[in-house]
C-alpha cells in the first residue's frame, strides 16, 4: 500500500481532474434533469483551476494540497457545489495538519470531518438526495474496512463501491436540499448530480492508491 503523502494527494488531484473532465457531459445531463444543467461545467472549471494552481505553487504536505484545492474550488466553481466541496477539502486538509505523511486512519478521520462540515454548511443530511448520500457511505465503509484490518488500498476500494452504491441509491429519493428540491416529487427517479461527482472523487482516491 502506498503512503498518504504529498505525491498521493497530487495523484488524486490529477485523477479526479481527468475523471471530472471525462464525465462532465454526464454530470451536466444529470443536472439538466433536476437542476440547471451546469454541474459538469462547474466541476470541470473548478478542478482545472485547482490543478493549475497546485501545479504552479506546489504544496509541501498532503494537508496543504487538499486545503489549496478547496480554496480554488470555492473561488472558481460557483453554484452550490463549489462552497460545499471547497469546505470538504479545506476541512480535511486542516484536519491533516502539516505532517508530511498521514496514516490511512488519519486520512479517514480527516475526510469524515470534511463530510461533517458539508452537512453543517449545507444544513443537509443523508437521505436529502445530495452529495452526502455518496460521501457518508464512503467514509463509513472506509472506516469499517480499516477497523477490520484492511490497508489503504482495500479501504479505499470499499469506499469507492459504497460511494457508487450511494449515488445510485439517490434515484428513488425526493430531493430536500438545493435546486432539485424545488421540483418536489418530480425530483424522484433521477440520480443526483452531486452524489455522482462525489463518487468520482472517491473513485479517484481509490485509483491513486493502486
Ligand atoms: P447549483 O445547484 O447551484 O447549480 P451544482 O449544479 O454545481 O450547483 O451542484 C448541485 C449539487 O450540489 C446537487 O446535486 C447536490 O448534490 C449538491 N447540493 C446542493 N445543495 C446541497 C446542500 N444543501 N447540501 C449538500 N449538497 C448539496
Ligand atoms: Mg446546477
Ligand atoms: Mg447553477
Amino acid at each position: 500500500d502506498p503512503l498518504v503523502d504529498t505525491a498521493f494527494v497530487r495523484r488524486w488531484l490529477s485523477l479526479a481532474t481527468s475523471a471530472i473532465e471525462r464525465k462532465s457531459g454526464w454530470l451536466t445531463e444529470l443536472d439538466s434533469a433536476i437542476g440547471d444543467a451546469d454541474h459538469g461545467t462547474n466541476m470541470q472549471r473548478g478542478f482545472a483551476a485547482a490543478s493549475a494552481a497546485v501545479e504552479k505553487e506546489p504544496s509541501n504536505t498532503p494537508g496543504e494540497v487538499l486545503t489549496h484545492v478547496g480554496r480554488q474550488l470555492i473561488s472558481s466553481v460557483g453554484g452550490a457545489a463549489g462552497p460545499l466541496y471547497g469546505t470538504l477539502l479545506r476541512r480535511a486538509g486542516k484536519a491533516l495538519g502539516d505532517q508530511p505523511t498521514a496514516t490511512p486512519e488519519e486520512l479517514c478521520v480527516a475526510l469524515r470531518s470534511g463530510v461533517d462540515a458539508v452537512a453543517q454548511l449545507g444544513r443537509s443530511e443523508r437521505g436529502d438526495k445530495t452529495m452526502l448520500d455518496s460521501l457518508y457511505p464512503a467514509v463509513e465503509a472506509m472506516g469499517f474496512a480499516l477497523g477490520s484490518g484492511a490497508g489503504l488500498l482495500a479501504a479505499l476500494a470499499a469506499a469507492r463501491t459504497a460511494a457508487d452504491e450511494g449515488a445510485a441509491a439517490t434515484v428513488p429519493l425526493l430531493a430536500r436540499k438545493g435546486r432539485a428540491s424545488y421540483l418536489g416529487e418530480r425530483s424522484i427517479g433521477h440520480q443526483d448530480p452531486g452524489a455522482t461527482s462525489a463518487a468520482l472523487l472517491i473513485a479517484a482516491f481509490a485509483e491513486a492508491a493502486e
